[in-house]
Formats: C-alpha cells, structure tokens, sequence
C-alpha cells in the first residue's frame, strides 16, 4: 500500500471554488494509505473578507507557520528535520499568492503534494502521520447538493443549492428551454414567455378553460421528465419542489420514478414568487432533511439495522472494521479518540501496546479522524459524519454491519 512517488509536482484545482467540483474532483483515496504515517495534513481559514487575512503577512501564514513547528517540537530529530522542511515548502507556496476560496487544504510529504481550495471555511487545523480527511469529508456531507425546482403554470426554473451549515453557500441556476424540453444553464431564452395560453377567440368558456388545464397539465409533465433528467444529469441526490400548491403536488405526481425517490419535501410558493423570496424556506426543508437523515442513521444504528446488525461504541467498531464486516460507518464530526496502528499489517487498537501483536512491528499513535477514513475505505464502507454529539452517548462512532 505504499506511496510509489509518483505525484511530485503540484496538483491544484482550478482557483475556481464550486463544490459540486471539489466533490466531484477531489480523488483522495491515494490519501487514504496507512502505508505511510508522514504526512502533513494542513486545514486553513483562509477567508478573504476577514481582516487578519488581508494584512501584507496573512493570520493563516501566520498560523501555518507556527503549528507546523510546534508540532515538530514532540516528534523524533529525523521528523522534525522533515517537519522543518514541510514547513518550509508551505511557507513558501503561501506567499506565492493568495488561495482563492474561504478554505484551503494542503497535503504534504516526500513525493505527495495536494491542495484543494475550499468555497467554504474550515478551521484551522494540522496534524501529522496518517492523512487527516475529516474535515473534507465533513465538508462533503454538510454541503450535499440540492435540486430546488420551482414550478407555476407556465414557467419552470430549476436550482442546485449547496447548504452550508447554516447558510446557502452558492446556487447554480437553469432555465428550462422548452424548445429542447431540458433545463440549461446560463441566460433563460428570450421565448420563455411564448409558453403562453392557447388564443380564446370566442370559445365557449368551459372550452377554453379546460384547454387551458390541457396545456398547463401537458406543460408540468415535460417540466416533470425535463426536471428528473437533470438531476440525473447533475448528479443531484436531494430533491425540493416549491410552487403554488396545485402546481407542486401536479409536479410531484409526475416525476419519473428515480426523480420521486429523491424528492425531500416541497414549499408552497404563491404564484410569481420567485427565488430570492423564497430561498429562506427551500433552505429549512433542506436542513430538515439533512436532520432527519442523521437522526435516522442514529435510529439504524441502535436497532441494529445493518444487513449484519450494528455495532456502537470505539471498541466493537474498530473489531468491525478490522474484520471487514462495515457497510457504514457513521461517526460524530466532534469524536475525539486515539488509536494505535500498524503501518505494516494494517493492525489497529485502542490500547498503546508498543508492538504489533500480528507482525510484531512498532505502532503509530493517530487520531481516530485519522484512523477511520482509511478503515472504512478498506472495508469499501460508506462514512457519514453526524451533526456533533448525536453519538455521544455511544463514544461517537458505530457501524452498521454486512454481515455478522
Ligand atoms: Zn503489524
């Protein structure tokens, strides 16, 4: 499982900070290697709005600068010459430029260097050994991706919003085109308003409305399998349909299958109301349901409801995950722990025995927001990081089990 030293320049994302790319792009399972335990995992607050990152010598220098050495003061002279040099390396990319988001994130070892630009902030935070991921991987469950469709009678405008842990960080917006039938990005065509009501002319009234029912009908089910492409399309799991009532719940009905499986909730939205007026309330559905969806992972884990039941607790999910029987692991963002490793055989304990009982090599110590990535990733597991404490109770980490 070691490193081969391939990867000796630089690999950087375009400056451009969208997280459906970073989530899309952000191949780390290299990272995920516990074949080697001397890397340097860098998390920055790197906010351009903040005072104390607009001065000539940035806080996050600054901050970078003095963690790394203090963190070399406790290890060993031959790391801490590596620390010395690290530091060193990221010094000098840091006064290269500024990173461009709110965040950024730099990996760094002999041979290894990685940097990703977060449109998110991150606390500042270092650590060295294993690869330290948590914070991505935190990143990529708090900012899961939504598709926001609002519908009325004769428009339709589809939104992906990233929810932050509190805020919309960004929405991409796509108008349908109903030459096409498909939801595109960029300006709304000029003949969106040519979707208009059929000409009365004299029509017996009952006709006509019901005509018009016809074509409003006709155009919510194109909206419908226009909307439940796109979301195929964009990679969209979460889906929240607002509008006026009579139109949402026609919408809902008529989304393709896979699309209503992905339906979270909708919002009644007056006629004419459009996006910025109702952001707030798409935003309490989405928060909703990334509520619900923890507290269900929690509920899966205390009724043992894994294929092979569950386990909770430090001591019998690591058992678990050294056994390979994990399909989810699911932790809290804020579990704290240690763990003692094996660089050799991949043996894991809670106990700092100074030897490795299997092959008898010495253990590192690591955090267990170290150590659990790069378990779950060998058990091919799902992770899920909870909203902080929902675990406690439980030591902030359980699994739900392939098999017993
Ligand atoms: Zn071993």
């Amino acid at each position: 499982m070691a490193q081969s030293g391939v990867m000796t320049v630089s690999n950087r994302l375009e400056r451009r900070a969208r997280i459906s790319d970073l989530l899309r792009s952000a191949d780390v399972e290299d990272l995920l290697s516990l074949g080697r335990a001397d890397v340097l995992s860098l998390h920055l607050d790197t906010d351009p709005t903040k005072p104390e990152n607009q001065r000539p010598e940035p806080a996050y220098r600054i901050w970078a600068r003095k963690s790394v050495l203090e963190l070399a003061t406790g290890l060993g002279s031959s790391e801490r010459k590596r620390l010395d040099e690290l530091a060193e390396r990221v010094d000098a990319r840091l006064r290269e430029d500024r990173p461009g988001g709110r965040g950024l994130v730099l990996y760094a070892a002999d041979g290894l260097w990685r940097e990703y630009v977060l449109p998110v902030g991150v606390e500042n935070r270092v650590r060295y050994g294993f690869a330290d991921l948590w914070p991505l991987l935190w990143v990529r469950e708090a900012y899961t991706p939504y598709g926001v469709l609002l519908v009325h009678r004769d428009h339709a405008r589809l939104w992906v919003t990233h929810l932050g842990e509190a805020e919309l960080v960004e929405d991409e917006e796509f108008h349908l085109d109903p030459s096409q039938w498909r939801f595109a990005s960029g300006k709304p065509p000029s003949f969106a308003k040519g979707m208009g009501m059929p000409a009365s002319r004299g029509a017996q009234r009952d006709t006509f409305a019901s005509r018009v029912e016809d074509h409003v009908r006709r155009f919510w089910s194109r909206v419908a399998s226009a909307a439940g492409k796109a979301v195929e399309e964009l990679g969209v799991g979460r889906l929240i349909v607002g509008g006026p009532p009579e139109a949402a719940s026609a919408v809902c009905d008529l989304l393709p299958e896979s699309a209503r499986r992905k339906l979270v909730g909708t919002v009644s939205v007056p006629p004419q109301e459009e996006w910025p007026a109702v952001r707030e309330r798409v935003l309490e559905v989405a928060r909703e349901d990334q509520r619900r969806r923890h507290h269900e992972v929690r509920d899966r884990l205390r009724n043992g409801e894994g294929p092979g039941g569950a386990v909770l607790g430090p001591e019998a999910t690591l058992d678990a995950l050294l056994r390979r029987q994990v399909l989810v692991l699911a932790a809290d963002r804020d579990v704290d722990g240690r763990a003692w490793l094996c660089t050799g055989c991949e043996f894991a304990t809670l106990r700092p025995d100074e030897r490795c009982l299997t092959c008898g090599a010495g253990l590192v110590e690591a955090s267990w927001t170290q150590v659990l990535p790069a378990l779950a990733w060998r058990n091919d597991a799902q992770v899920v990081l909870l909203e902080p404490g929902l675990l406690r109770e439980h030591g902030g980490v359980g699994a739900l089990l392939r098999y017993r």
